[in-house]
């Protein structure tokens, strides 16, 4: 019998892989995806022909109970959110409704429709804030430091409440950042590597970031899909700190990356206030014991210095392409 699964998020960065991932699997994919006045396509352009979509939105309950039951889904991904740390201060009242409230809206609607279907929930280490315990795992206490952190415990805790009130089979993964060439630009690793590309080429001269001593416990997107999926094949649900178990800083990111097409850092990035958080997370070092030894994962499998080359790798490819 093949498998159904509903994916939220499907145009972001984890969407898009996980899509890959499934329908490598044999699954048939569902995509909710908003409506946006210009199609919203670059991560998923290679498979638009493979997925089937259905319009949505995770604030509007009602477009979630139709999507259920479209899809009739044997496994729901809800990777939708409000992602961005720095935006979560300009807008939190949007961030409280998409990336938290709005969990409650996905598991009404599996709730109503179909409770039976297995629920992956988008947790995030920026739970765990300021550091309470290092190295994070999924029972250090949460502190989070900002809106978007806030969101997320909301959501987190819903998840594990649903699972326990209606029995239903959820998961959260508390996933520490993990980055890739379909990363979203503002973020600060695709920032990093999309200037380095452009500096290289003589169209940028200079790249303004905040704090370059942050801490993180970057990993692959690609290889953290896996762990969803594994999440949702186990025998009983439950929630895992998915990480590499090491910790860089932005500056180390921006040394790698630099020196990766022959540049040397210090002579192109300015420390600009302008991108200094309101509170920051100095530090974030997952454990990811729970997760090798129940679901097998390798955290590994892709090192710290071939992300930072795949990425720059990734955006010379396009500025290639782009100069053609
Ligand atoms: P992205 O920002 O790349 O993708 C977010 C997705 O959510 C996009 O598809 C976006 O659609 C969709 N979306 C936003 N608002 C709504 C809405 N109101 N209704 C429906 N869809 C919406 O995030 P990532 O792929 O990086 O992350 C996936 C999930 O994992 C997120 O929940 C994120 O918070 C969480 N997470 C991510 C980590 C990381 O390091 N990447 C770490 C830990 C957790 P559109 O394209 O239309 O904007
Ligand atoms: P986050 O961990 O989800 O907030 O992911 P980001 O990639 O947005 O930020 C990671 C870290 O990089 C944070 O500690 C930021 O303060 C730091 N940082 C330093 N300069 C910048 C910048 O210019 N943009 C962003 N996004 N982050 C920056």
């Amino acid at each position: 019998m093949t498998k159904r699964a509903l994916i939220t998020g499907i145009t972001g960065q984890d969407g898009s892989y996980l899509a890959d991932l499934l329908l490598e699997k044999g699954y048939k994919v569902f995509g909710l995806r908003r409506r946006t006045s210009v199609p919203i396509m670059e991560n998923i352009q290679h498979i638009v022909n493979e997925v089937e979509f259905i319009d949505g939105d995770l604030t509007d309950l009602s477009s979630l109970i139709h999507a259920v039951k479209v899809a009739n889904p044997d496994e729901v991904y809800n990777l939708a959110a409000q992602s961005f740390v720095g935006t979560s201060w300009d807008q939190p009242i949007l961030t409280g409704q998409v990336t938290a409230l709005s969990v409650t809206n996905m598991l009404e609607a599996l709730r109503i429709v179909k409770p039976t279907a297995r629920y992956y929930q988008a947790s995030s280490s920026e739970m765990f804030g300021k550091v309470v315990e290092t190295p994070q795992k999924e029972t250090t206490p949460f502190y989070p430091r900002s809106p978007y952190g806030v969101a997320k415990v909301y959501g987190h805790w819903m998840t594990v409440n649903y699972r326990e009130s209606y029995n239903m089979f959820a998961c959260s993964g508390i996933l520490f950042n993990h980055e890739s060439p379909r990363r979203g630009i503002e973020f600060v690793t695709r920032k990093i590597t999309d200037a380095v590309v452009k500096i290289k080429c003589g169209l940028q001269h200079e790249l303004r970031l905040g704090n370059l001593d942050a801490l993180r416990d970057w990993g692959y997107a690609k290889d953290y899909v896996e762990c969803m999926w594994l999440m949702l094949q186990q025998d009983r649900p439950d929630d895992y700190v998915i990480a590499t178990g090491e910790t860089h800083s932005v500056r180390e990111f921006c040394e790698i990356a630099f020196s990766h097409v022959g540049l040397d850092y210090t002579n192109y990035v300015v420390t600009d206030p302008k991108f200094f958080r309101a509170a920051e997370v100095d530090l974030l070092l997952g454990d990811p014991a729970k997760a090798i030894n129940n679901l097998g994962w390798n955290p590994q499998k892709t090192t710290f210095k071939q992300l930072v080359h795949l990425m720059v790798d990734s955006d010379m490819e396009k500025a290639k392409r782009v100069s053609y």
